[in-house]
């Protein structure tokens, strides 16, 4: 049933109800946080549905995680039923999957291509750089990366390169570009960022491929779009079109929402140019701003808009809620990263118990994946049960890697990366130097590496010795049964059983004394169930669907090979973070902690926040102190860590950190200096040094501010902080270490040492200390120093 115009608007204000309204012109809507952008776009979707008569096919909406994909197709299908499937919701990387998939052809690719990532093309740029004599020392294959996929989000072919080129590093870039490039199509893949550059070239180039999309697409939303790139902004363009086409297509309907002060992507190349040049790029572009924030309390918000004022050059921004004030925000200063972990853990614990929040309603935010470890730790420990998004990821794991590239090259044979990475894993006897004469071989005949193996196998290498060639042979028999079971309609996980049983990988880890392997063991069987269920949703999809779905040939058949490399290759940190109402199994409904990045929290929002780690040379990053550009994008980056708050802000940080194994001091934050006073309840601050003992506690008069207990001299209070959380251990009653250069020093952990350097006074005293083996390590001389001057 079509809901009325009533129903879709209703819950609007009149902003948000013109933006879904609008009709015609380009539209563009900013507005800050949680004022309701996602919403207009979900709902403009509906909206186009249900009121405006328009097909699910002729809609293109481009989200920044698969999740958030998924989440407003699930939204929208509430809203209008099953034909929600016709559309195309996806993220930019999964858009363009699909069109190169389709489109291939033009461009001598073959549409089984395969998907590098940033592990893949290291690799590859290592090889490259190895054959045309590029020092690594000077040319790090890291650094390389980073160049190229800078030009490639700038769409700068290798030729323009070339000739743009004014000193050594830019000549031997762009050198490595075109030759890793030109191994990219010989593999038949894409990297991540070719997927958007590929298709702007293959829009640009081709008018009817061009038009074919155009015709098709009529309407074109863009969320998150202060995160676009040149290269994605080109591509919103080329799709929508600004004119008319030859043969009379007019411009599609485009609407992107946006924030400027939430850009964060700046090192992918994202830039606020595209939003405020919008009403330029696009004629007769149309503008609407969203004033009324839904998500967060006045306390939230006032906070937010405090920090972010701070940033230079930026478009002063009115957002308001009559929410109400609703709690102050809990500040807390930890003596070190471990205490920190604990009140965090405390407190949720107390909210739990209390009847405040579940677990799931709970997200824990930090700088850097690094920072997760000791949350973990005390988690753990805690039986606070909770999930870490990112990090390491499951994808990342060296024995899933393997396995995902043997299933690549079972689909692409040319994939010559993943040909490489397996052709002597596990060991079967086929040596570098056997590979390097295969390489060689495929080079001088101008042919793929795989048909270099076959060539082996037939005796046609020169230089081969016939051990090596033997090996060869098994090798390139064993893929050749794969393939055949692969082609004989092998599920996906059967496959994998095929592959882990007939290469004897599995058994050769089964083996092994190593305790490592045995949880490599435990994560392939979980890369085999991961595929199963893939098998099993995509077989419950069609049969239950079959007559909607439209199958697009730009979608591998659902189940397929293809379809589940696609799956692995883009899968992104975001996509993995639990939904509130979805907690595991057996959690008794409470679900779980999130803890994660502010990179990937961003268009999620929480009942309950933690802020860690608010440390200048943590959070603003190190690199960010001496460069105001990057300083600003640190603070959008607080802003948006701030505004994924509804109801309850926490910000802490942790007066010693131990970062590379040695702990080291940090001052507060400049963030936390930014906020309002009035607005922060300081639970515990720094020790105030009148005691050498106690922590000054405040119930948030107006000189709570985070320094102000550090003045000599403050009063000694009588800490009701330290209860209050049951793992903060009290401050030691210690005199501070009176050390000078040259002292002889025996430490608890790091045994015996030298003074080389004093810095700072009272209870900011710090020695440098050489510890010989251990290291030289930075440390506090004030609390509970577990050393002794000699
Ligand atoms: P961000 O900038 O963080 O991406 P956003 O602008 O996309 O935020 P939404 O996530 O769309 O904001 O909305 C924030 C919250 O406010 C959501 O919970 C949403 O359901 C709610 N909300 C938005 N508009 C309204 C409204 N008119 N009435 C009630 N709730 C609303
Ligand atoms: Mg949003």
């Amino acid at each position: 049933a079509r809901p009325g115009t009533a129903d879709l608007l209703e819950d609007l204000n009149a902003a948000q109800r013109e933006a879904v309204a609008h009709a015609g012109g380009p539209l563009l809507v900013v507005a800050g946080a949680g004022s309701g952008k996602t919403r207009v776009l979900t709902r403009r979707i509906a909206y186009l549905l249900g009121q405006r008569g328009v097909h699910p096919g002729e809609i293109m909406a481009i989200t920044f995680t698969n999740k958030a994909a998924a989440e407003m197709r699930e939204r929208v299908a509430s809203l209008v039923g099953r034909r929600a499937n016709a559309m195309w919701v996806s993220t930019f990387h999964s858009m363009c999957v699909r069109i190169l998939r389709r489109e291939a052809k033009t461009l001598d690719m073959s549409s089984n291509f395969s998907i590098y990532d940033s592990d893949d093309t290291k690799r590859l740029i290592t090889l490259v750089a190895r054959d045309l004599d590029v020092d690594p020392k000077k040319y790090a294959a890291r650094m390389l990366a980073v160049q190229i996929s800078n030009l490639k989000n700038e769409l700068v072919v290798p030729e323009t390169a070339a000739s743009n080129a004014g000193n050594d590093l830019e000549r031997r870039v762009a050198e490595v570009y075109a030759e890793y490039q030109r191994r990219l199509e010989a593999a038949n893949a894409f990297d991540f960022d070719d997927l958007i550059m590929r298709t702007v070239s293959l829009l640009q180039a081709f008018p009817d491929v061009a038009e074919y999309y155009r015709r098709r697409f009529r309407h074109i939303l863009v969320d998150e779009y202060q995160d676009t790139n040149h290269a994605q902004y080109t591509l919103v363009r080329e799709l929508a079109g600004t004119e008319a086409t030859d043969t009379g297509v007019g411009p599609a309907e485009l609407c992107v929402v946006g924030d400027a002060d939430q850009s964060i992507y700046a090192f992918r190349g994202a830039t606020i140019r595209n939003i405020e040049e919008f009403e330029r790029d696009f004629p007769d572009a149309h503008t609407i701003l969203l004033e009324q924030n839904y998500r967060s309390t006045q306390t939230i918000l006032s906070a937010a808009n405090a920090v972010i004022a701070r940033n230079p050059n930026r478009r002063a921004k009115r957002l308001w809620t009559d929410s109400g004030d609703g709690e102050k925000i809990v500040g807390y200063v930890s003596d070190n990263d471990h205490d920190e972990a604990a009140f965090v853990a405390g407190e949720i614990d107390a909210l739990a118990e209390q009847g405040e929040a579940d677990y799931s309603d709970v997200a824990v935010f930090y700088r850097t994946n690094n920072q997760s470890r000791v949350f973990e730790e005390i988690f753990i420990r805690l039986g606070l049960p909770y999930k870490v998004v990112g990090g390491v990821r499951f994808y990342e794991r060296r024995e899933v890697r393997d396995m995902v590239a043997y299933l690549r090259v079972l689909a692409n044979a040319e994939d010559t990366v993943s040909l490489r990475r397996i052709l002597n894993v596990p060991k079967r006897g086929i040596g570098d130097r056997a590979e390097a004469v295969v390489a060689t071989h495929a080079e001088r005949e101008r042919i793929s590496f795989w048909a270099a193996l076959r060539d082996a196998v037939d005796g046609k290498v020169a230089l081969l010795n016939p051990r090596s060639a033997k090996a060869i042979t098994g090798f390139v028999t064993l893929l050749d049964d794969l393939r055949e079971t692969a082609s004989s309609g092998a599920e996906v996980h059967d496959l994998l059983e095929a592959v882990l049983e007939r290469t004897g990988y599995r058994a050769e880890l089964e083996e092994s004394d190593d305790p490592q392997d045995a949880s490599r063991v435990e994560n392939l069987t979980e890369l085999v169930t991961v595929a199963r269920e893939f098998a099993e949703f995509t077989a419950e999809v069609t049969q239950d669907e079959s007559a909607e779905l439209v199958l697009d040939d730009g979608v591998p058949a659902p189940g397929s090979l293809p379809a589940f490399l696609e799956r692995v290759s883009l899968v992104a940190d975001a996509d993995s973070i639990p939904s509130p109402d979805g907690g595991e199994e057996g959690d008794g409904g409470a679900g779980v902690v999130t803890l994660m990045t502010v990179h990937t929290a961003k268009g999620l929002e929480y009942p309950v926040v933690f802020c860690t780690g608010w440390e200048d040379g943590v959070f603003p990053h190190l690199r960010a102190l001496g460069d105001p550009a990057e300083l600003a994008e640190e603070r959008r980056l607080a802003y948006v860590a701030i505004t994924r708050a509804r109801k309850r802000l926490y910000v802490s940080r942790a007066l010693v950190r131990s970062a590379w194994g040695q702990p080291q001091m940090n001052p507060a934050s400049r963030f936390l200096d930014e906020l309002p006073p009035d607005l922060v309840d300081w639970r515990r601050l720094e020790p105030s040094s009148s005691g050498f003992g106690n922590f000054g506690s405040s119930s948030g008069g107006p000189s709570s501010g985070p320094r102000a207990a550090t003045t000599w001299g403050g009063r000694r209070s009588s800490s009701s902080t330290s209860s209050s959380s049951p793992f903060g251990k009290a401050w030691k009653d210690t005199v501070a270490l009176k050390l000078d250069v040259g002292d002889r020093v025996s430490h608890d952990k790091y045994g015996l040492g030298t003074v080389v350097s004093c810095d700072g006074v009272g209870p900011r005293a710090t020695a440098t200390i050489d510890f010989g083996a251990s290291g030289k390590v930075r440390l506090m001389l004030i609390g509970s120093v577990p050393m002794v001057k000699l």
